[in-house]
């Protein structure tokens, strides 16, 4: 076989461009293809599944997809490599909301509105727009080298997900854990849809709290006609229906049976007793409004109060707001306080309804006040809580179900601790309001009859009401939120997806024909049988999800909910939980404050095989991930190493060189290579077995270029010189880059399959497809193995002294090593060419030197002395060292005074102090080693 070529210069982007198309137009990601095995012919243990999380279709590539997707692709190929089917399921998500504002801003600048467009025409505008502009994220996740099955790529509104949407839709509805209801809800008045509990992020802002008199009628309080009540929203105060206090409140117990009047309107309000009621806060008088706040609404239910809604969709006044009619809740505000300031007797129609001594009208005074006010995720607005009828998920059934899958160990979460925090979440977690008020996404497959008043609730499009027959009836014009379909993504995406497919792999049940009643919500298992299908029997639960921590909530829990109630087993054995990528100084990348990296560019600039290992090596376990550019850079320089090293061997190849079958005759130092190559292997597998992926990457990264490049590559130049060794060399040199590039593989999926599709001597499969490496190929002695530390660790010695003291790189120096125990001494001895390669030296002499050289013990035993006369001007290296001493001392000083300072030591963040601390043990060990040094010279 001719020799191949290898470039020069390593290009990535060229590599990235042959590679991927070709894997993917040869199907290599298919796992038909790979074990040649049918869907039928597979067993569940032959097969590894992941579901990728599907991005939104308006998305691209960021750096948390980027980290996300690096992880899911090291799993998926490391699996393939083992063997196993390995399914990863692609796609994207309808992402309502914001779907639909990307269509509404284009239709915008058009001139164009949906609502004039109708509802038909705009979803045809936004398939269009799918098909336009949608799903650019899927060409940047070619670019990253995933390699998913693109064949199985999904849209969660795919006719297939769409018709298991309504069946899980109208299946919990008969059986009662779907329910239509009037209910406080959160209300988003920018968007203008209801959004679930968890769609809302409360932050602390700055506000005011207004000390509002509402006029007594009937009776008094401190001696004056007025309550006292503080508030943070006086908008509201139309829509008041009773002041409350709480009923030990000496203060106010003689108030009962009174009533107060709502400023403004003639309206009397009752004032009630409520335990809610916090003594403490303001006055220990608080107003209800109880259509405008969740605790409002549940004191109201308990005192059977009105319910009225003074604001419209928008959150502008409605009718029921009197003269603020109109006007946006924060200008309605500002207007009332202005109002209330200015009100007076006349005001009344010239009556004392405050009695004397009330300055400043109906308002006493006004204090800044913070407080945690709720917006909405993804437009920011304000929330409004409101009274709306919309539908739920009754959640504890389901909650229960997902808590039981954690439980039993069903499914396991990395790293553990996550799970208390998902236990805590399910624990407090409340009915799911899944209506949205869009027109983007699952319309609800509800429709109600104008005659009877039913809900018709149907899997298929509904033309009679199922009551009364009635042909008058009119589809709920809501959609599910976005969630409710990605909830169903690890089984509607291993379903068929052909509808008719669909109803044969899952057999409908009605609920009433066995015997459930709808409204119990207690369908048992038998009563609504799982789906069943080959690839579901082999594929689900899915093995790995891999997600970040921020949607734990949001998809993880309720995948879990879902998956435990439709299929009666969990999605997924292990979630793999991530940290976010921070930048350099540990804030959260955003917009606004102009720190986000975009890995596109990054991939350009690095190439994509030096960014994955950069993703993956700044990924400690669970804690936070630091984008640090230094170490990207680094990863480039090493991809340029393997590169190198690729030519390197090559071109020590011969002509038509085959790599034997067996192993010819081996040195110690080729057997010790092989037995670091199993270490190393044993280290990869650990880690990925454990999801450790730092500490894989770091685990190949150091065999490469510590022990192969720096340590073997140079010791088999001498090797190759050799006819008595070359045999060995060449065979070792092959053996051992072959396998670490396929440990390496997953990892750096281009550079490491072009580097093995020139070296002879492969499998003639590519290596995305071939085998991984066995651990404990080679066991050498332990004895030579040992002495072969010795030597390498005597090379690193004479390395750091020569590096320390700045000794001209092309020096050839003498060396004198001294060696207690007699067979090393031996081996060293025979061996000693490695060792004046590993070292560039002159010569290695075995005696004690008669002059005095530069001496450094490594332990008890085991010494070097350096000839270094000539080679460096000592008193001006000693000069030198004493100044390094000083400057290391002040580094060392300044690290420890911050440590001392109790403001460093209690307030920074631990990182921060540990940081710190680690500072200091690298001043410690430079200032001992630099000092060791100077006295080897004096
Ligand atoms: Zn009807």
């Amino acid at each position: 076989m001719a020799k191949k070529e290898l470039g020069s210069v390593y290009n990535p982007q060229g590599l990235q461009e042959k590679w991927y198309p070709l894997w993917e137009k040869e199907g290599y990601f298919d796992y038909h293809k790979n074990t040649g095995k049918a869907d039928a012919d597979l067993k569940p243990e032959d097969c590894y599944s992941i579901v990728i999380p599907p991005p939104n279709v308006t998305g691209s590539l960021h750096l948390g997809h980027a980290l996300n997707h690096t992880l899911q692709d090291i799993l998926i190929r490391h699996q393939r490599m083992l063997g196993k089917a390995a399914l990863w399921v692609p796609g994207t998500d309808h992402a309502g909301i914001a779907t639909q504002n990307v269509v509404e801003r284009l239709l915008a600048k058009e001139g164009l509105r949906r609502e004039d467009m109708g509802r038909e025409k705009f979803e045809e505008r936004v398939w269009q727009w799918k098909a336009e502009s949608g799903g650019m994220i899927t060409h940047q996740q070619r670019q990253l080298g995933e390699s998913v099955n693109w064949d199985m790529e999904r849209f969660t509104m795919d006719e297939g997900l769409s018709h298991i949407v309504r069946r899980v839709f109208v299946q919990l509805y008969n059986e009662g854990l779907i329910y239509r209801g009037e209910r406080m809800i959160n209300w988003c008045p920018k968007d203008q849809t209801a959004l679930s509990n968890i769609e809302v992020e409360y932050k602390e802002i700055g506000g005011h709290l207004y000390y509002v008199r509402y006029p007594l009628e009937g009776a008094e309080h401190d001696g004056k006609k007025y309550l006292l009540v503080a508030t943070t929203r006086p908008e509201t105060i139309l829509g008041d229906e009773a002041l409350a206090v709480h009923p030990e409140d000496e203060r106010y117990k003689h108030l009962k049976g009174a009533k107060a009047k709502v400023p403004f309107l003639n309206k009397l309000i009752p004032i009630v007793f409520d335990d809610s009621v916090d003594k403490e806060f303001g006055t220990g008088v608080v107003k209800i409004t109880p259509a405008h706040d969740f605790n409002d609404f549940a004191t109201g239910t308990r005192h059977n109060l009105p319910l009225t809604n003074v604001m419209t969709d928008s959150a502008h006044m409605n009718d029921l707001a009197g003269p603020y009619k109109g006007l946006s809740r924060e200008a309605c505000r500002k207007k009332i306080v202005e109002d209330l300031g200015a009100w007076t007797h006349q005001s009344a129609g010239g009556q004392d309804v405050l009695g004397a001594g009330a300055e400043g009208g109906l308002i006493e005074k006004i204090e800044p006040h913070r407080h945690s006010v709720g917006h909405s995720y993804r437009s920011g607005a304000v929330v409004e809580p409101r009274l709306s009828l919309q539908w739920f998920v009754k959640i504890r059934p389901l909650a229960d179900k997902a808590v039981n899958a954690v439980t039993s160990g069903a499914t396991q979460f990395y790293p553990k601790r996550w799970e208390n925090l998902f236990f805590d979440w399910m624990n407090k977690i409340e009915d799911w309001c899944i209506s949205r008020q869009l027109w983007w996404g699952h319309q609800v497959p509800a429709w109600y009859c104008s005659d009877c008043e039913g809900v018709t609730v149907s899997v298929s499009d509904a033309t009679e009401c199922s009551h009364c027959k009635s042909k008058n009836i009119k589809r709920d014009k809501d959609v599910l939120d976005t969630w409710f379909s990605s909830a169903l993504w690890p089984f509607s995406t291993l379903m068929p997806q052909e509808i008719a497919e669909i109803e044969n792999v899952w057999p409908s049940r009605s609920p009433s024909a066995s015997g459930t009643s709808p409204a119990s919500g207690g369908g048992r298992e038998g009563d609504y049988p799982a789906p069943r299908s080959p690839l579901l029997d082999n594929f689900y639960p899915t093995s790995t999800l891999v997600t970040g921590f921020d949607i734990i909530f949001f998809w993880v829990s309720r995948m879990l909910m879902m998956g435990m109630h439709f299929m009666h087993k969990t999605p997924f054995e292990k979630v793999i939980i991530h940290s976010l990528v921070r930048d350099a100084n540990r804030q959260k990348m955003s917009k606004s404050k102009g720190n986000v990296v975009n890995p596109l560019e990054k991939m350009d600039e690095y190439g994509t095989d030096a960014f994955r290992f950069f993703l993956i090596s700044i990924m400690p376990d669970g804690k936070d991930i630091i984008y640090d550019e230094a170490r990207l850079k680094g990863y480039q320089a090493f991809c340029n190493k393997i590169w190198n090293t690729a030519r390197f061997i090559l071109m020590n190849t011969p002509e038509a060189y085959e790599l034997p079958k067996a192993a010819p005759k081996l040195s110690a130092i080729d057997e010790y290579v092989l037995r670091e190559l199993d270490v190393a292997i044993a280290k990869c597998d650990a880690a990925l077995e454990g999801f450790y992926f730092a500490d894989y990457a770091l685990a190949i990264y150091d065999f490469l270029w510590k022990t192969f490049c720096d340590q073997y590559i140079e010791m088999s130049k001498v090797a190759l010189k050799d006819d008595s060794m070359r045999d060995g060399a060449l065979y070792t040199l092959y053996t051992v880059f072959r396998a670490a590039l396929r440990l390496l593989h997953p990892a750096m999926p281009f550079i490491t399959e072009e580097l093995a599709s020139v070296l002879p001597g492969g499998d003639a499969k590519l290596l995305t497809v071939s085998a991984w490496p066995k651990a404990g190929a080679h066991a050498p002695t332990a004895a030579a193995d040992n002495h072969t530390a010795i030597m390498l660790e005597l090379a690193g010695k004479i390395r750091q002294v020569r590096a320390e003291l700045s000794v001209e790189p092309g020096a050839k120096i003498a060396v004198h090593v001294m060696l207690e125990d007699a067979s090393a001494a031996d081996f060293v001895r025979s061996h000693s060419a490695f060792l004046v390669s590993l070292a560039r030296l002159g010569e290695v002499k075995f005696d004690k030197p008669a002059t005095k050289m530069i001496h450094a013990v490594l332990r008890k035993g085991v010494e070097v002395y350096l000839d270094l006369a000539g080679s460096i001007d000592i008193e001006r290296e000693k000069g030198r060292l004493e100044k390094e001493i000083i400057s290391i001392e002040k580094g060392r000083q300044a690290a420890q005074a911050k440590l001392d300072s109790p403001q460093f030591a209690d307030r920074a963040p631990a990182e921060l102090v540990e940081a710190e601390k680690q500072k200091l043990a690298d001043y410690n060990t430079r200032l001992d080693r630099v000092r060791d040094m100077l006295s080897s010279l004096s």
